[in-house]
């Protein structure tokens, strides 16, 4: 990973892509503290730190790290961040993180490290993160696990997902703390909301909130009827199966 791997998307706001099935991180500089949304794989912190300092940036001065959700290749470099930084998560998802819980962090051979993740804060819906320049409400979104949230700045209008919506309406799996009626509740949540850019976890950004999100709702539906739980839907750049 280098410098073609990090995109500035706004002005204070940069992605950097996950390889593998990392997810991407995301920079926010903000005028009062610097915010990294996921750490990604542990596997990719070689890149990630590579990625920060070509944007000037040391590890150790991202003051606070939030975790869209409980999956390994959100959370996986966080220990590299913890020492230095706050690290947050929803309640839900800081639980299972604290209690190296492996079933639904789906941390497998490889992945895992021997340090237990610590969350310092843990999140409610409604939180806010004030970096100064920027101002972010975090939504509570269950469904693709249960401590899923968004990250919403109202202002800019602009949500940064996780797993949770992605561009095109790919379905991500309904993980195993997943509930399909929670995501499209969740979804129905997100439709109510001023949104003119979505910055997902993985594949492209998406202009177009509002058609992706009634694209997942019309799927989430069919997946209920088929019965199945957790199906996967494979497909384009965004091959979602995290
Ligand atoms: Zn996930």
């Amino acid at each position: 990973m280098n410098s073609r791997d990090v995109d500035l998307l706004q002005d204070g706001i940069f992605r950097i892509r996950g390889r593998s099935r990392g997810s991407h991180s995301y920079v926010i500089r903000g005028s009062k503290g610097n915010m990294l949304i996921d750490s990604g794989l542990d596997s990719n912190f070689p890149g990630l730190k590579e990625s920060l300092h070509s944007i000037n940036m040391k590890v150790r001065d991202i003051d606070i790290v939030v975790n869209t959700h409980e999956h390994f290749d959100h959370i996986g470099a966080n220990r590299y961040f913890q020492d230095s930084s706050i690290i947050a998560a929803h309640r839900f998802a800081a639980n299972k993180m604290s209690f190296d819980d492996r079933y639904v962090t789906l941390y497998k051979s490889g992945d895992a490290n021997d340090i237990r993740l610590h969350v310092h804060l843990w999140l409610e819906s409604r939180s806010r993160l004030d970096l100064g320049s920027f101002t972010f409400d975090v939504l509570h979104t269950p469904g693709h696990t249960s401590g899923s949230i968004c990250i919403y700045d109202p202002e800019r209008r602009i949500l940064f997902t996780g797993d949770t919506l992605f561009a095109g309406g790919v379905l991500p799996v309904i993980a195993e703390s997943g509930s399909t009626g929670d995501y499209i509740n969740s979804l129905k949540s997100l439709q109510t909301r001023m949104i003119n850019e979505v910055y997902p976890g993985h594949g492209e950004v998406s202009t177009d909130p509002q058609g992706d999100i009634q694209i997942s709702i019309e799927k989430a539906f069919k997946l209920l009827e088929s019965g199945a739980a957790g199906e996967k839907e494979r497909g384009g750049a965004a091959a979602s199966d995290y």
